[in-house]
């Protein structure tokens, strides 16, 4: 793996190792520069749902969505769900935002954008997930750490074993208030229901209110080289696969 995320061959590869595994895609929105697509495979629900690429300059969440699809480490026998690149024009322009300036990650309540009304309407015609994880990069920080949204039962081991994992590529990130907000311990913010600006919902509050009951949010160091990033990613999702029942 180069350094140098680039959008046409990504598409290739991730159709390609998709297919491969059996996932069917849905093409939800034609942008200027390519198809919004996600990737489906049937089966028990409630379903697993990863989400990545939804802010363009955070490379590393697409890659591992490829990465953990050509490994084939999705639970076959259930429902799971993959949005591998929400922000097509951002991926491919290396900005946070798409080209018409918007953060898809804080238009979830008022759906502004293109992608995210088209995004919005295909998970609304789908069961609400039981485990949703969200791949994401952070330009500020040199660890790792993670934000869950957890409707049901504690499992602070859950936690633990999560940043056991990701170590073997990054330490959690120090500091006890990480983004504006305190930690619960070192890298892991437990976050309420509730979006930190009531206007500007990111996808996870957007799904938290329509009742999916665990939610994760991965943040891997830009600043780390592009190699790491993915496999922390990876690293993290399998561990919360693994222990899934
Ligand atoms: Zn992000």
């Amino acid at each position: 793996m180069t350094d140098i995320f680039d959008w046409p061959t990504f598409l290739r590869e991730f159709s390609h190792a998709a297919a491969g595994q059996g996932f069917l895609p849905e093409i939800l929105l034609e942008t200027e520069v390519g198809p919004l697509i996600v990737w489906e495979r049937k089966g028990e629900e409630p379903p697993i749902y990863i989400s990545a690429g939804i802010h363009g300059d955070e490379p590393a969440g697409p890659l591992a969505a490829l990465k953990l699809m050509e490994d084939g480490v999705f639970p076959v026998g259930r429902h799971c769900m993959i949005c591998p690149a929400l922000n097509p024009s951002g991926l491919v322009l290396k900005t946070r935002e798409n080209r018409q300036g918007a953060d898809l990650n804080r238009d979830y309540v008022h759906q502004l954008s293109p992608e995210t009304v088209a995004h919005t309407r295909w998970l609304a015609s789908r069961p609400v997930p039981a485990l949703f994880v969200s791949l994401h990069e952070d330009w500020e920080t040199n660890g790792f750490y993670f934000y869950e949204i957890n409707l049901g039962e504690d499992d602070p081991q859950r936690a633990s074993d999560l940043l056991e994992a990701v170590s073997a590529h990054f330490p959690a990130e120090p500091g006890l208030e990480i983004d504006g907000h305190a930690v619960r311990s070192l890298g892991w913010i437990y976050h309420r229901a509730e979006a930190d600006l009531p206007d500007f919902w990111p996808e996870a509050i957007w799904l938290a209110k329509r009742g999916c009951p665990l939610s994760f949010t991965f943040e891997t160091p830009s600043k780390a080289a592009l190699t790491a990033r993915v496999e922390a990613h990876c690293a993290g999702v399998r561990t919360l696969l693994m222990n899934w029942r």
